[in-house]
């Protein structure tokens, strides 16, 4: 499926192109076509499926320009409302829309003045939006699109007596969207309350087949992580390699590294812009980069099928993110293979993430590699374990020998 199929108009189609999306996500292929028609939606999905875009773009494309206050979209979060106001920035770029984003804890002037200069779309927190109509600083009744992002979200925080005062304030027909995570009861009386014979689209959050990934953790110390990275790339086991570092800075000096050392890499991160982004990513789908090195904020825009490998440089912050990051791999039926860096410093990260895994990860060291003395509190047995280098053969945590390991369940 490509997005010339859906419907979308050549403008928004380089807005597409601009972001550096090739292929719409499962959300998009069936949103966007009924939203195109005017048809209200129900979406069910979260943050990460691409949700955003699939109303984003034909709520813009059916939107006039110039002509009032057409398009809101209401959500429940300064951020969310912020992420939503840069992919509506990014497209208005090619369709000439002007909007404003509009929340509480900040001064509410700017916000006034930018809605007196006009403006097509909104994009609000519910508080700010009726009291900046309290003021008649924002004109309601012309809106033709109406999208309620996250409304479970919406409803765990109370909002919904303002959310409906704002439908209050709405023409009597304006075309519907709502997009949840979940499907409560209670967010199904919102439907039913809001929606006219709504389509319901629904994605599952992206699959994490855990246990189709081998996992391993490379004990080494921070100094030699390169060198590792390195040594393992030469087995040249892996076809598409994909990895996290913890910082901008990080992902940007390793990919140097990387080229110093031959390897053909591009680093991908939140500092970069589109065009950066965008090139990084085709460089890596053609095969021109081996190894793509990113930071978690924009791996999860990443939508790159046949990852072999994940390599965790540095340690994720939280278990989710390694969740997601692994998940990278082993797409569509395929095997993967995640491997981890542990340096000392990051055994605390690894305790949390084995909690959530209910698994151990198993530790192994490349053979043949000089590991230089790997300093590690002596109160963790398994890192302990894999101290030194008078054994080049792999071990596991309880101190088995032996070949790759998964992760093996706890009991
Ligand atoms: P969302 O679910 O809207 O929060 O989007 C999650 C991430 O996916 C964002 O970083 C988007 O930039 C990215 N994204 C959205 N649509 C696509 C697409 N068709 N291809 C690649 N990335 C996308």
């Amino acid at each position: 499926m490509s997005f010339h199929t859906l419907g979308l108009g050549p403008r928004l189609l380089n807005g597409v192109s601009s972001m550096g999306y090739s292929d719409p996500t499962p959300i998009q292929t069936e949103a966007i076509p009924h939203i195109l028609e005017g048809t209200d939606v129900v979406g069910v999905a979260q943050t990460g499926t691409g949700k955003t875009a699939a109303f984003v773009l034909p709520m813009l494309q059916r939107t006039p320009t110039r002509s009032g206050v057409r398009a809101l979209v209401v959500t429940p979060t300064r951020e969310l409302a912020l992420q939503i106001s840069e992919v509506v920035r990014d497209v208005s770029r090619h369709t000439g829309h002007r909007s404003v984003v509009v929340y509480g804890g900040v001064g509410i002037q700017p916000q006034v003045d930018k809605l007196r200069r006009g403006v097509d779309v909104v994009i609000a927190c519910p508080g700010r939006l009726l009291d900046l109509h309290s003021r008649r600083a924002v004109d309601l009744s012309k809106v033709e699109t109406l999208v309620l992002d996250e409304a479970d979200r919406m409803l765990d925080m109370g909002f919904w007596p303002d959310v409906r005062r704002i439908l209050g304030l709405l023409p009597e027909k304006s075309q519907n969207l709502l997009f949840s995570a979940t499907m409560s009861r209670e967010v199904l009386k919102v439907v039913e309350s809001t929606l006219n014979e709504p389509v319901q689209v629904e994605v599952s959050p992206p699959a994490t087949p855990i246990d189709r990934i081998e996992q391993t953790l490379y004990p080494v110390c921070r100094t030699q992580k390169t060198d590792l990275l390195v040594r393992l790339l030469a087995r040249r086991e892996h076809t598409r390699t994909l990895v996290f570092t913890r910082t901008k800075h990080r992902a940007d000096r390793l990919s140097r590294q990387l080229e110093r050392k031959g390897v053909a890499s591009a680093a991908i991160h939140g500092d970069r812009t589109q065009g950066q982004r965008q090139r990084a990513l085709e460089a890596f789908r053609a095969g021109r980069s081996e190894v793509l090195v990113a930071t978690d904020v924009v791996a999860r825009g990443i939508d790159v099928d046949r990852i072999s490998h994940v390599i965790n440089y540095d340690m994720p912050n939280t278990p989710e993110d390694y969740v997601h990051r692994i998940g990278r791999t082993a797409r569509a039926g395929a095997s993967g293979t995640a491997i981890s860096f542990l340096a000392a410093e990051e055994i605390a990260t690894l305790t949390e993430i084995e909690k959530v895994l209910g698994a151990t990860i198993v530790c192994q060291d490349l053979e043949g590699f000089r590991y230089a003395p790997r300093t590690v509190p002596a109160s963790d047995r398994r890192v302990q374990k894999a101290v030194g280098t008078s054994s080049p053969k792999p071990r596991t945590r309880s101190g088995r020998r032996g070949g790759k390991g998964r992760a093996g369940h706890r009991n």
